[in-house]
């Protein structure tokens, strides 16, 4: 059924849910404003300023062949095409149904998670600045570079923005994975990495507590190198491992939140990839410890090698070994030391 024929209280609850979700994303409030003007058609795109009489013609200013519409400068354009193409498989399968912009907005609302819309709505104004910056003659930015901007942006604004715990009781998200202690006389050593794609830098964070959630010693590094998301997340693993051969931990949960690096580990088969070596190396590494699983976790159960990775990225210290809980991830790793079961 088109939306056209459905009951008029049918499509007014539909709008209601998407202004519901649209402003309960946690984005900066310029992305929330930019969806809420995408959605009714408030952008001023060259169709816009045609029909204003304020533009001459309505042609795509980057393929310089279609009608720019919102829906197109967005979605359909081929310099947009390039950005989401690169872009996690979900959003890629997400359509208009040759509709508009807000069409594809309920369709991603329909088909994402929380986290899938937010990444939707930031890389959108992305997408929308990188296109303004052409028009006042400004350079084209690789499709890339601008989901990579969206990314880092996405990350940093979420963790500089971690929500009160009276926000965390209100904010309906009782499904949000949280860390958990490791079984007794075993360490939990959390791992994640950072990347800076500007700086061509990465941060490696890796954290070890113990079954009551107490801290025993953590490292973070900051390297100079310019390499995918996944090299550094395979980076970070191996730190984990060195760690342990360091500490002469024995009994070890390895969790991180790359699914695609933890997957490579557990394969019984040869890793092939760029980072193939790095795998094998861990692969070798766990080898001398007495038992030892790999496994991962989504990134809100992983918070405190996250902030190590993210503040390591900033600090340009090569490696600094922690005997203390770091200042800046303090707070975290005593909430979670204080929900853990005692
Ligand atoms: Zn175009």
């Amino acid at each position: 059924m088109k939306e056209s024929q459905l009951p008029s209280s049918s499509v007014k609850k539909n709008e209601d849910e998407i202004w519901k979700r649209c402003w309960g994303m946690m984005v900066p409030p310029a992305v929330k404003m930019h969806i809420w003007r995408a959605c009714h058609n408030l952008l001023p795109t060259k169709d816009n300023l045609f029909r204003r009489g304020v533009c001459a013609d309505q042609i795509c200013p980057l393929c310089l062949r279609d009608t720019e519409t919102v829906i197109h400068i967005t979605w359909e354009c081929p310099s947009a095409n390039d950005v989401w193409g690169g872009s996690i498989v979900k959003l890629q399968k997400c359509s208009t149904n040759g509709g508009s912009f807000r069409q594809l907005f309920s369709d991603v609302l329909r088909r994402c998670e929380k986290r899938e819309v937010e990444l939707f709505s930031v890389t959108a104004r992305k997408i929308w600045m990188r296109r303004n910056r052409v028009v006042h003659g400004g350079l084209f930015q690789h499709p890339n570079q601008v989901l990579k901007e969206a990314e880092v942006g996405l990350e940093d604004f979420r963790r500089l923005n971690v929500p009160t715990s009276h926000q965390e009781d209100h904010a309906a998200e009782a499904d949000i994975a949280r860390w958990q202690p490791p079984p007794p006389n075993t360490v939990k050593i959390n791992w994640d990495a950072a990347v800076d794609p500007y700086n061509k830098s990465i941060g490696l964070g890796v954290i070890a507590r113990d079954e009551r959630g107490k801290f025993l010693v953590a490292y973070s590094k900051h390297q100079w190198i310019d390499v995918e998301p996944v090299i550094a997340e395979a980076l970070a693993a191996l730190h984990a491992i060195i760690l342990c051969q360091e500490e002469n931990f024995q009994n070890v949960v390895f969790e991180g939140d790359s699914l695609q690096v933890v997957q490579a580990i557990n394969s019984d088969s040869q890793c092939n990839s760029k980072y193939g070596h790095l795998i094998e190396d861990i692969k070798k590494g766990t080898r001398s410890l007495a038992s030892s699983i790999f496994t991962h976790v989504k990134r809100s159960a992983n918070e405190a090698a996250n902030a190590l990775a993210a503040m390591a990225r900033t600090h340009v210290t090569d490696i600094v070994r922690w005997d203390f809980t770091p200042h800046s991830i303090g707070g975290i790793v005593s909430r979670e030391e204080l929900s853990s079961p005692s």
